[in-house]
């Protein structure tokens, strides 16, 4: 069995082994989360976290994969998934039945690599892990296996530090096999499996990072932005389903707040002038249009 994610324990290991790394090359201290913290009185790192699905990729990875399944087997047994056990159980028993088609993991891997990126955000990654205190995740409601297939085809699956979303195995037969990254019941918010929110503290929670950056687009990312704090930065897509429910939601954002088109407008507004340093508190003239 090729395991690409074989628990949630073993990604959480697998993350914080890097993240700590990471300080670690810098601080030179032992390989702990305390002396990160004791080896970096300044906190002078930044945190970029971005949601995947219409943030990164122009496409909901979820969306397209099920499509491969013929429109008559999604009946009420297989819809009424969604209501009863959750999105996750949703899609893996769309994998199920895609693998029964004959439809395997690398067949499902050509289609999630083909999505095309959001224009200009393959240069906007490259140009931010060119940061030079910069530590970058994804925090994501898709599954480790697309994700993992789609940064590695186009070459960013090394920036990095961490991906914090769905596990997923591809089991012995090909099936690809996706599990709930937690069962969570704290949030309202969220799904209950995955709380962005929690991701994004516990990364906060390390007290390396003083500024944040989250990439977002839709309202399962809305918990994550509540978490930032006044001198992070949370950048919403503009038009999409976050942006469109932004004002109700206003009150609860203590963070800066842009807008965003695409990676090119992204990368001007992060770097006004082809600056070499991310600008904080850009201008942003989208945002009370
Ligand atoms: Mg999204
Ligand atoms: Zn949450």
């Amino acid at each position: 069995m090729l395991s690409l994610c074989r628990s949630r324990c073993l990604h959480i290991a697998r993350r914080h082994c890097r993240h700590l790394c990471k300080c670690n090359q810098r601080g030179g201290g032992a390989m702990s989360g305390r002396s990160c913290r004791e080896d970096l009185p300044t906190n002078s790192r930044v945190l970029a976290a971005f949601d995947f699905d219409m943030t990164i990729i122009n496409q909901d990875s979820d969306s397209v994969v099920s499509q491969l399944l013929p429109r008559e087997q999604f009946n009420a047994d297989l819809l009424g998934l969604v209501q009863r056990c959750g999105w996750v159980v949703f899609i893996r028993e769309v994998l199920l039945l895609l693998h029964e088609r004959g439809i395997k993991s690398l067949d499902i891997g050509n289609v999630v690599r083909r999505i095309p990126a959001v224009p200009g955000m393959l240069r906007l990654l490259r140009k931010l892990a060119r940061q030079p205190s910069l530590d970058m995740f994804i925090i994501s409601d898709a599954n480790c296996f697309f994700i993992e297939e789609w940064l590695l085809a186009h070459g960013v699956r090394h920036l990095f530090s961490g991906i914090i979303s769905n596990p997923a195995t591809v089991e012995a037969q090909g099936e690809v096999m996706v599990w709930p990254y937690e069962e969570q019941t704290h949030c309202q918010h969220c799904p209950r499996n995955l709380c962005k929110g929690s991701a994004l503290h516990e990364l906060l929670s390390s007290e390396c990072y003083e500024r944040a950056i989250y990439v977002g687009d839709s309202c399962n990312d809305l918990c994550a932005i509540m978490r930032l704090r006044p001198m992070d930065l949370a950048c919403i897509r503009l038009g999409l389903e976050l942006h469109s429910k932004l004002k109700t939601h206003m009150n609860a954002i203590k963070s800066s707040v842009l807008l965003f088109r695409d990676g090119h407008d992204l990368c001007e507004l992060l770097f006004p002038a082809n600056s070499r340093t991310i600008q904080f508190q850009p201008q942003n003239h989208y945002i009370h249009s």
